[in-house]
Order: C-alpha cells, then structure tokens, then sequence
C-alpha cells in the first residue's frame, strides 16, 4: 500500500478515485492484523478505489483533526469528502468489503469476489481462539517447532484484554492492568513463530476433517485442532434485554464503566464477577444496587468484604430481574421479591449484567461430549471425544475457570499434541 503523509492528505482525497485511508500506528498488533488484509484486498480493489496509508504518530496533527482515536482507523472519501462507516480495532475483512461495496457497487463487489480463488493453509496444529488457554498452547506448540495457526474471530487476549486489572496471576507484585497481560503473552507467542489469523470471520469447522474455512476463502487444514473458544456472558432472556443491549444494559465494566461517571446503576448478579466488576464500577458511579436472587453473595471471600465495605454498593437479596424499560434518559428494572411475589421499579442511568458464562461451541456441528451444562469433557491430556481435537480454557467442563487454570489447560494439550505429533 502506498504510503502518503498529511501534506499530500488532500491531493490524494480529491483526485477524483474513491480512497481507502489506512491511520496506522507502530507497535500496534491490530495494525499488524489489519496489514495483510488490506493488502490482499487492494490487489482485487485496486481498480476501484486507492489504497493508502498514513502514519498516525508522524503525522498527529491531521490525525487528531480527523477525530482519529485509535489505530488502526480505516477511513473512505469520494470526491474529497468521508463516505463509509469508520472502521477501527479489530476490523475484519468482511467488515471493508461491506464499506467497499458501497462505494463500488454490491454487484461490482460480488463479481470481483466470485473470482477470488480459494486457498489452502497447511498446519500441524490449529487453535481456534486466542485467550490466555489458545495464546499459551500457541507458545508451547511453537517452542517445539510445531507449525501452529492460530485463529481468533476477535483480536487477542480473549476475556483478559477487557478485564481491568488482574491481581491474580502469578509472576507480578502489582496487579497488571488486563490489556498489558493479554498484549504480553500474545507478543510471546507472535514472536516465537504461530501464525496468526485474527479479527476474522470463521466461516466453517470440520472437527473431523480438521478443517477450517476463514473469510469464506481460506481454508486451514491441521492434523490436530484445539478448542480455546472459552464462553460468551449469560443472557436474562426477559423483556427489554434484547432492545437495551449495548443502549443502557451492558455486559463488560471495563468497557462500559467509564460511561457512567457519577451515574447510579444497577448490577444483577453476585458471582465472582459481578462483584468484583462492581468494585471497579466503584470508581465511577455514584451508587450501585446489586439485584441477586440468592440470600447472601456468592463471590470470594476478599471481593465481598470489599463489596459490603462499599459505601456506594447496597444490595437486594432474593430479588430477580423481571424486565427492563427506558423512561427518557433513565433506565427501570422491574425487580420481583422471590419470597413475596411483589414486584417493584429501580431506575437508573444503566445497568450491568454478570450473570454467568456460556461455553461457545455453536460453530461445531460435530457431536462432542459434553456435561450437563454443555461444557466440553476432556481426558486428563485435554483431548475431546472426537480424535486429533483438544480442547482447553473456560469451554471445558470444569469446577474452576481463571487464567492460570486456562493457561495450564493450553499447556497441557500443547504437551500432549507435541508427544503424538513426535
Ligand atoms: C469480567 C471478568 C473478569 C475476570 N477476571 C479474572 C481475574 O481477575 N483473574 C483470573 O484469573 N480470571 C479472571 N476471569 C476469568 C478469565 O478471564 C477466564 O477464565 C479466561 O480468560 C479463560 O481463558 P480462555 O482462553 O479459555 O477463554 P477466553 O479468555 O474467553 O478467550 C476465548 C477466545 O476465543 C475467541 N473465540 C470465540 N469464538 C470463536 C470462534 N468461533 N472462532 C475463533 N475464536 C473464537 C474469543 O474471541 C476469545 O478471544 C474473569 C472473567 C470475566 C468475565
């Protein structure tokens, strides 16, 4: 890709071709994702629009009065002027088709991409996600020498990137902030030799075969898979949840918790989870309710004390969420007490929902055993009941789920694999 600095800006925004504006940083692994992306699609859309890129840092003045945030952002222009949605972070290649199309027209774009040959990617090993269970099986496996690919549909880090801060996990004095540990085992295991597809679109998965289509055109073909998919937040289900999701109903304090700086919310839940996050919503809000169904709590020990030493946390015990409505800027939770029926409204500015975790196995339409729960069962060597597949992390049935015991999970399946594949 071409590479302009602001002073050719808007020459090259004005020359009457479409453009595609890549702001990129140094030392930035989603930038590094992003590059191979838009260099493959400027070889189909080359004809369409211009491809270029621009430093962020060295050229900071043009930046910050774009409005750019984060690197990398992908901008479009036509005659001059932005067109497109902005897209920034962990952008896929599905995500700058669908921009594209709309500037050169779907049928266009459809056409350009009928053409696209498929392509194979061989591997020894193929992880499927990229949390601290994947990145530390990818470490492991390369450290051998193993060709591993390793395929996030996300950027990495899994649940530790967004997590505030971890005190937890060994080796630090000081609790780490939850992107650096994430950013810190990544690049280990980025620089040791795993291949990395991230921020993409997994489009199929043969468990059997060991296959694994990616963007719908690159097909990943292993002789053994592991699973480190881990799990997605527990819904409610109940009315309003679908409608406020993301709008005044949030499942992640780390993303979400800045937003509600000397606001009121409310917390459903009682876990490990929503109390701690609670802490960190501490911060910010002015008071919190938690709403659990339960008599007393069912956190850690040292996460309660801090909970109930809390002067801006109160609590609703046996109490359950039974709807959520907006009235103008306020957020309702209809709230039923369990012993008495009677129902009742808390409103306020948001509302967090911790309520438990559910095992992300909806791409394989291969049978695995599973428990009750529909975590995944594994032997002691974390393999799965299917042969050549292993499974690691939160996905798997199991009592506890922290990053040391996905950690310990990847490094075990990564031991055993290497052991077969020698
Ligand atoms: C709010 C919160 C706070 C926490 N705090 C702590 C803490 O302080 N200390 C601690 O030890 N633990 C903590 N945990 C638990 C810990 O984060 C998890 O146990 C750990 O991250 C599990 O790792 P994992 O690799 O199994 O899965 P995850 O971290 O969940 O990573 C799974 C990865 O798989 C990817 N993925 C999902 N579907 C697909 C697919 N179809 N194809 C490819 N990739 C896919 C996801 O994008 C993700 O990157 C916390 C959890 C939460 C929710």
């Amino acid at each position: 890709m071409k590479e302009i600095t602001a002073i050719e800006f808007n020459d090259v925004i004005s020359s009457g071709q479409p453009v595609l504006v890549d702001f990129y940083s140094t030392e930035c692994p989603p930038c590094d994702a992003l590059a191979p992306k838009l260099d493959s699609l400027e070889k189909l859309f080359g004809n369409e629009l211009v491809f270029v890129k621009i430093f962020r840092q060295g050229n900071r003045e043009l930046a910050e009065k774009l409005g750019i945030r984060s690197s990398p952002t992908l901008l479009f222009y036509e005659d001059g002027k932005e067109v497109c949605q902005r897209l920034a972070g962990g952008i896929k290649r599905s995500d700058i088709i669908r921009e594209i199309g709309h500037i050169a027209g779907k049928e266009k774009t459809a056409k350009i991409l009928s053409d696209v040959k498929p392509i194979v990617t061989e591997a020894d090993v193929a992880i499927l996600g990229a949390g601290p269970g994947g990145l530390t099986a990818g470490l492991y496996l390369c450290q051998a020498k193993i060709n591993t690919v390793l395929i996030d549909i996300a950027l990495p880090g899994g649940y530790m990137a967004t997590t505030h801060m971890i005190s937890n996990y060994p080796g630090f004095i000081e609790p780490q902030p939850g992107y650096m540990l994430s950013h810190n085992m990544s690049e280990q295991t980025k620089r040791c030799g795993t291949v990395y597809k991230v921020a993409v679109d997994v489009s199929r998965v043969d468990l059997v075969k060991k296959e694994i289509v990616i963007d719908n055109y690159e097909t990943v073909k292993a002789k053994k898979i592991i699973i480190a998919t881990g799990t997605t937040p527990r819904k409610l289900n109940i009315p309003g949840e679908q409608e406020f999701m993301g709008n005044g109903i949030s499942y992640c304090a780390t993303c979400d918790a800045k937003y509600f700086d000397n606001k009121e919310v409310v917390v459903i839940g009682g876990g490990n989870s929503a109390i701690e996050e609670s802490a960190f919503i501490s911060k910010f809000a002015s008071k919190i309710t938690i709403v659990h169904q339960f008599d007393k709590l069912q956190a850690n020990m040292e996460a309660q004390e801090k909970a109930f030493a809390d002067p801006k946390i109160s609590f609703m015990f046996e109490h359950e969420p039974r709807s959520f409505s907006r009235n103008g800027d306020k957020m309702e939770v209809e709230v039923e007490e369990l012993k008495t029926g009677r129902r009742k409204m808390i409103v306020s500015d948001g509302v967090f929902v911790f309520i438990g975790l559910i095992p992300n196995l909806s791409m394989f339409s291969d049978k695995l055993r599973q428990d009750e729960w529909g975590y995944i069962k594994t032997n002691e060597d974390m393999q799965t009941s299917i042969k050549g597949v292993y499974s690691v992390g939160d996905i798997n049935s199991k009592k506890y789920r922290q990053i040391t015991t996905a950690v310990a999970d990847g490094t075990i399946a990564a031991i055993a694999i290497t052991r077969e594949l020698d």
